[in-house]
Parts: C-alpha cells; sequence; structure tokens
C-alpha cells in the first residue's frame, strides 16, 4: 500500500525518493498539513505564481499544482525528484523547478516556505523573496515549533515586513508575513564564504547551504589526512562531497587520476566546481555532479570511492543514505576496487562494509572518528 495523505477532500499519494517498500520515514509532516489547510482557506488565482520554497517531497506542491502558477525552489536534487515521482504517481500536471541561486520570478501572489534547518538558506532565501514580493503577496512559513525561534520571526520582520506567527497544532507552527511596501531595498546580505586552508593550500569557495560552509569539518580534516594516493587509480569518486575538499585532495595526490564529485546539493556541485577552478593546476581532471548517491552510473568504472556520508535525511536522522552510498559504491567499484570512509565511531559503519563487502579495514581512528576501508572482491560460489 502507498502512502496517502487525506487531506481537504483530496488524496494524494506521496513517497520519499527514491521510495522503498515498507518505509517508515513520512514524505510529509504536520507542517505541510498545517499550510495546506491554511491555504485551502485562500482565494488563489490559478494564473499567478506561487513560490514554494525546500517543499521537503513535494506535499505542497502536489496539493497546489492547479491552484497557482507553481515554482518549487529547492537545494536538494532529491527533494525535486521526489515532486516529480509524485505529481506522475497523482497524474498531475508539471510544474515549474528552480534551484536556490536562480532568479525568482517577479510579483507572486503567494510564498510558501518550508523554514530550512539551515538558517544561512532561510537569511539568503529571505533576502530574495524580497526582491520579487510586493505588499499584496502572502508570506507564509511552517515548521515544527521547535525549529521557530524569536529570531525567526525577527529576521522575517527585518528581510520582509510585518510578521506574527499561529498556534501550534500538531507541534508545528505558521509564520505569517505581510512585505512591507515601504521597505528600504535590501540588496542581499547572506553571501558565500570564502575561506583557507593553509596546511593544504586550499582557498575553498561555499554557497550558502553547503555542509561545513563556514569552516572545515573536523571529519574532513581528519580524512584528509588519509586518502588513497595510487599511481593506478584512473577513477577517483568523491561520494557526498560538499565543497569537494576530500575530491580535490584526491586530485592532487593522484595527478593521473580523474575525481567525480557527487552530491545532492546543487549549492554544493557548483561549491565543488568552483573549487576545482580555484585550487586545481588542470581543473578539468575534476568533473563535479548531482545525483543522488550514483544512481545511474556505469558498473566497475572506479578505483577508488571516498566517502564521508551524512547521517540524517532532511530533519530526520538515519542511516538508510549511508547504507545506499556503500551498496552504490560497491557497485561502481572495478574488482579489487576500494571504497575508503570516515565516519563517528559510534555509528558502527564497520559492521556495514563487513556485511556487504565481506571484509573491512581500519586505516585511521582518534577518538571521535574512524576512517574504514572496504575491498570489491569476487563472491564466492559454494558448489
Ligand atoms: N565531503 C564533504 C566533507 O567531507 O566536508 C561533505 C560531507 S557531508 C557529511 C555529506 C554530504 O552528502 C553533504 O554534502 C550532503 O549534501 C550529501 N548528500 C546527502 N544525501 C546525499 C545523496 N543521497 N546523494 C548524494 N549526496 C548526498
Amino acid at each position: 500500500m502507498k502512502p496517502i495523505l487525506s487531506i481537504q477532500n483530496e488524496e494524494l499519494i506521496l513517497q520519499r525518493y527514491p521510495a522503498r517498500e515498507n518505509d517508515t520515514l513520512q514524505a510529509w509532516d504536520s507542517a505541510d498539513e498545517y499550510l495546506i489547510n491554511t491555504l485551502a482557506e485562500r482565494n488563489l488565482d490559478p494564473t499567478r505564481p506561487i513560490l514554494i520554497f525546500n517543499d521537503s517531497f513535494g506535499a505542497l506542491s502536489n496539493w497546489l499544482s492547479t491552484r497557482g502558477c507553481i515554482y518549487n525552489i529547492s537545494d536538494s536534487f532529491i527533494a525535486q525528484q521526489a515532486c516529480r515521482e509524485n505529481l506522475k504517481e497523482n497524474a498531475k500536471a508539471s510544474i515549474n523547478y528552480l534551484n536556490c541561486r536562480d532568479s525568482l520570478p517577479k510579483n507572486p501572489q503567494a510564498v510558501i516556505i518550508k523554514i530550512p534547518k539551515n538558517n544561512r538558506l532561510l537569511k539568503w532565501q529571505l533576502d530574495q523573496i524580497a526582491q520579487v514580493v510586493s505588499a499584496d503577496c502572502d508570506v507564509i512559513a511552517g515548521a515544527k515549533t521547535k525549529e521557530i525561534h524569536t529570531s525567526t520571526l525577527r529576521l522575517f520582520e527585518q528581510k520582509l515586513g510585518e510578521t506574527h506567527t499561529s498556534l501550534a497544532v500538531k507541534k508545528s507552527r505558521l509564520i505569517f508575513c505581510r512585505p512591507n511596501s515601504h521597505r528600504p531595498s535590501n540588496p542581499s546580505t547572506e553571501q558565500a564564504t570564502i575561506w583557507s586552508v593553509p596546511e593544504y593550500n586550499f582557498t575553498l569557495f561555499n554557497h550558502v547551504n553547503v555542509f561545513a560552509g563556514e569552516k572545515l569539518d573536523i571529519g574532513a580534516r581528519f580524512f584528509l589526512e588519509h586518502l588513497p594516493q595510487d599511481p593506478a587509480a584512473e577513477h577517483i569518486i568523491d561520494l557526498g562531497c560538499g565543497n569537494g575538499v576530500i575530491g580535490l585532495q584526491c586530485a592532487r595526490l593522484n595527478p593521473d587520476a580523474r575525481v567525480t564529485c557527487v552530491d545532492e546539493s546543487d549549492m554544493a556541485v557548483a561549491s565543488a566546481r568552483e573549487n576545482a577552478d580555484r585550487n586545481l593546476t588542470n581543473p578539468d581532471q575534476l568533473n563535479a555532479m548531482m545525483n543522488n548517491c550514483l544512481t545511474g552510473m556505469q558498473p566497475e568504472t572506479a578505483d577508488w570511492v571516498v566517502c564521508n556520508p551524512p547521517f540524517h535525511q532532511q530533519n530526520t536522522i538515519t542511516d538508510h543514505i549511508a547504507w545506499q552510498m556503500f551498496c552504490d559504491a560497491k557497485h561502481v567499484l572495478k574488482m579489487k576496487g576500494k571504497l575508503r570512509i570516515i565516519g563517528n565511531r559510534h555509528l558502527g559503519y564497520h559492521v556495514k562494509l563487513k556485511r556487504l563487502f565481506g571484509n573491512v579495514t581500519t586505516i585511521a581512528s582518534n577518538n571521535k572518528f574512524v576512517i574504514l576501508e572496504a575491498e570489491k572482491r569476487p563472491t564466492r560460489t559454494t558448489s
């Protein structure tokens, strides 16, 4: 049975992406429901733009798809793929997709925001919204109550105009904001960061939604000391690349190998590309691409996959992405190719790698992290 959200006399099939049988993680939350119930009371003009920011898996876009000219704006490839698949499942017309670096359509009738976990992304988005809204635009944001702080309300007030908040329903709250027609023209204030890692002679550029965008992650710093150097390597993949720092160092250590950086965040991929141009003598050595793990990539084509896996999807802590990353890595590795990963000690990745590859070696560890390696070997068949 596919999961169904019954709301406002409609039944919407809503699944995460990629859809998994018996997924215990739901594709919508109570803030989505609260937003939909509130929007159902509005008179919407089907011809005028509605901007939807950070729609988790397409619940809002699916419900609103026929009620306005919809723009789904997100940094996440997975969120937008989920939305596309769910629209297809529900036989809904297609909508417009923008990433968070794109310019926005002018004069929307409504702006709907799922508050992102990353406050810098929220500031960036409010700055962008301030450029295109007029005083008749309804700006409504939703999130779990614990994610809405006084500082969040102040931010809406500062960037857009008069703001108030709703009562909590099922542990979620809404923010209502009316853009001030006399607000000063508000040049974008939240910017990409650029900082250096002198020990490695890197200058790293980070769009606002990149993992560890303000300083080098301590796990990444430890991983940098233990990356493979393999003169025979032809192709190395940095899976979940963020700003590309791990892939860049692999490129430097293995000048004859081509490096592919993969991430599901558009801003991460754009930052990794920018960082290859800034830091590599031969920037063409590195290719950066957006994907869900290594979906669709050719099997047996990589000598190494290096990976600092995520342990959450949006606001949910989960190890299913790490597991998919390990399975995909095994698929794209050549025979005798190796996966090298870093993880917090308590995450128990060694058990997963042993189960999948039949072998696992500890390359290094400190009090917080462990670096593990698994080799792709022929599977033994018993006669
Ligand atoms: N490699 C970088 C570093 O070490 O600083 C970033 C590591 S961060 C822990 C994990 C990265 O995985 C994030 O950049 C995140 O956007 C990315 N990610 C999460 N889910 C993904 C998926 N399904 N496919 C590809 N990348 C994903």
